[in-house]
């Protein structure tokens, strides 16, 4: 198939793409590897590498993101909202290699710095640091969601988004609830670590530091 599918629901506020991805696919029937490798690229699929799974939030192999607007319809500025490399560079500079070894960690920590002189801060040298995301490819992203959207969700409408999915935030921004952590595979909701998980009211600093003034976190009836 080569143009618009038939269904597409459209993502979440927030949505991380691997999310909206499962979702699309659970429509189908398909898996979200089988609708990744078989039904949206060339034959032979993009080429994306076994852990794709993290490099699509991340920064997706070119070709993805086009195919996947002209599938859905979903602009393609909207998609690449839905990636790490779609916040840059707001979120982090870049994600492209350092120009020097170092040189990230270093403008992120001492750029604004007013509590120590320049002479007074540490150096300190951390090659390959990016703000926000694992130093190890064996430690992926998050799998954190807020009890109240996953309980309150309408069938098939519940996805992790991308901010959750980086230790940035504690609490959920339109609840107030903690962010607890899950269990999922390509954007899919599996199931709580803690088997008692239930929405939690995040403390007044955490909800005012995350700026989720909305509504007070309260669980699910
Ligand atoms: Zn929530």
């Amino acid at each position: 198939m080569t143009g618009r599918w038939p269904l597409h629901p459209p993502p979440g506020e927030g949505e991380a793409l691997t999310s909206w991805l499962s979702r699309l696919a659970e429509v189908y029937g398909f898996s979200a590897e089988e609708l990744i490798r078989h039904n949206l690229g060339p034959p032979g699929g993009f080429g994306l590498p076994e852990d794709h799974t993290s490099a699509l939030d991340l920064t997706p192999p070119a070709g993805v993101l086009p195919t996947l607007a002209a599938r859905t319809g979903v602009p393609l500025d909207q998609l690449r909202h839905m990636t790490v490399a779609g916040q840059a560079p707001w979120l982090l500079d870049t994600l492209d290699p350092e120009p020097v070894p170092g040189a990230a960690f270093d403008t992120y920590v001492h750029q604004n710095s007013v509590l120590l002189t320049a002479k007074e801060r540490p150096r300190r040298q951390v090659p390959g640091w990016r703000a926000w995301l694992p130093t190890s490819t064996k430690h992926g992203a998050l799998r954190r969601a807020c009890p109240t959207c996953q309980s309150t969700a309408a069938a098939g409408t519940f996805g992790f988004t991308l901010i959750s999915q980086l230790p940035l935030t504690l609490s959920c921004p339109h609840h107030g609830c903690h962010l607890d952590p899950a269990f999922g595979g390509l954007g899919a909701f599996v199931a709580w670590e803690k088997q008692d998980t239930g929405a939690r009211a995040a403390p007044a600093a955490v909800v005012a530091m995350d700026d989720a003034p909305t509504r007070p976190c309260a669980p699910a009836r």
